[in-house]
């Protein structure tokens, strides 16, 4: 188990001095945005309730080819090219053109934290009035201020299930291994949704997502664990948002899930972190070297997020049209569907919605900097 290394008591001192840069929320949004500002000679403070890495916030598995692009290969634990996918009257295995990989969620976190050079604090965000941001270890002011806090995008307007178009995912994670990377299509788990079992090579992930929020998942998550031979031990779960919001509100930069960067139907919400993290890292870092103004910075970023709100509806449209699929007819759909061109065209397209050739080449690792220094 993570121990705790929260600041707590005397050691949580008033916050004091105002920053060039406030990015809230250090998981994948926020520490991208970090990364794209390393050796600007700007003040960037990253701020959030935990310590870096210490809450788990997903099932952790992504796109290999992203990991690799952002210099996270070391947090790998297993890879996958194949897909198998469950539904009540048929199997499917596809064969991916690219793989998956699940990974450690502090380990990602520590190298990603590594390749920024942000100042680092535990504090949790209340709000916001203006440029100021209200924690519970004062007020910290910024002229360019980040909300990678998640779905409750605390310094903007809201959102508050059930109403919210927020889907709800729960898993385990107990001490076993596995081989494949398996997904259940079937009403007994979730009328709508999907469940998984994600192995990372110590432990497994197993887990259960409703697009509708009202359906509690507990009772299925267990229920799958049960059928799959292993413990519901460990415990990890959040809301999903599951559709696109605007990307900024009143001077403030949104990323991740607080701008609903999480993909409808499949909610794959890191690789999306990372992409519009990028995305808005770069635009932050025009201003602080002098070639834009905030104004441009947030008007470029919202369009960018904006552009993709196409692709962000027709997931949501597979997502709404996928349950109300009869379930005997869902096995020889996802047999037609397993055509290997057909796999071949439809995730080359998914994963082109936030490609990873957007990260670049990959950077050298701090340590190579300073070696060839
Ligand atoms: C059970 C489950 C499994 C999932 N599995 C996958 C998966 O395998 N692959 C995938 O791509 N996506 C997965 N997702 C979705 C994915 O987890 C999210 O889309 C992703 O975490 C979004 O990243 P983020 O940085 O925007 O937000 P988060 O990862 O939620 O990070 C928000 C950060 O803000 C901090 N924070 C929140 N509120 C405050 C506050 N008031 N003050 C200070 N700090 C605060 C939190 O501590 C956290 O560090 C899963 C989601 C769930 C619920």
């Amino acid at each position: 188990m993570p121990q705790r290394k929260t600041k707590r008591g005397a050691e949580r001192t008033r916050l004091t001095a105002d920053a060039d840069v406030l990015i809230c929320g250090a998981s994948f949004a926020g520490l991208t945005v970090a990364r794209e500002l390393r050796g600007t000679g700007a003040r960037a403070l990253m701020l959030d309730r935990y310590e870096v890495g210490e809450r788990q916030t997903s099932a952790c598995a992504a796109p290999t080819e992203w990991l690799e692009a952002l210099g996270l290969e070391g947090s790998i634990r297993q890879t996958f090219r194949d897909l198998v996918v469950h539904t009540p009257h048929a199997d499917a295995r596809y064969r991916l053109p690219w793989t998956f990989s699940t990974f450690d969620y502090r380990e990602l976190c520590g190298l990603l934290q590594e390749q920024g050079d942000a100042e680092f604090e535990t504090a949790k965000v209340d709000g916001r009035t203006g440029a100021t941001v209200h924690t519970d270890r004062g007020d910290v002011s910024a002229p360019l201020l980040v909300d990678a806090l998640g779905w409750r995008r605390v310094l903007g307007s809201g959102y508050q299930p059930p109403d919210a178009p927020l889907s709800r995912g729960l898993e385990v994670h107990p001490g076993d291994s596995g081989n494949d990377l398996e997904i259940w299509i079937d009403r007994r788990y979730v009328p709508a949704g999907y469940g998984w079992s994600f192995p990372a090579r110590e432990e497994i992930r197993i887990g259960v997502g409703s697009f509708d929020p009202r359906f509690h998942v507990k009772d299925t998550t267990v229920l799958l664990a049960e059928e799959l031979g292993s413990e519901a031990v460990r415990y990890q779960g959040n809301w999903i948002p599951h559709r696109l919001r605007d990307a900024t509100e009143d001077g403030v930069f949104f990323v991740g899930d607080s701008a609903g960067h999480c993909l409808p139907l499949t909610a794959e919400g890191i690789r999306t972190a990372f992409y519009f993290g990028i995305a808005c890292g770069r635009e932050l870092r025009a201003v602080l070297e002098g070639g834009r103004t905030g104004e441009e910075a947030l008007r470029r970023y919202h369009d960018f997020s904006a552009e993709h709100e196409w692709k962000f509806r027709w997931m949501l449209r597979a997502q709404r049209l996928v349950p109300r699929v009869p379930p005997r007819l869902l096995g020889p759909a996802i047999r037609a569907m397993g055509t290997q061109r057909f796999v071949d065209w439809s995730f080359r397209h998914y994963l082109n919605i936030a490609p990873p050739s957007f990260a670049g080449a990959p950077r050298p690792a701090p340590a190579a900097l300073q070696a060839a220094a």
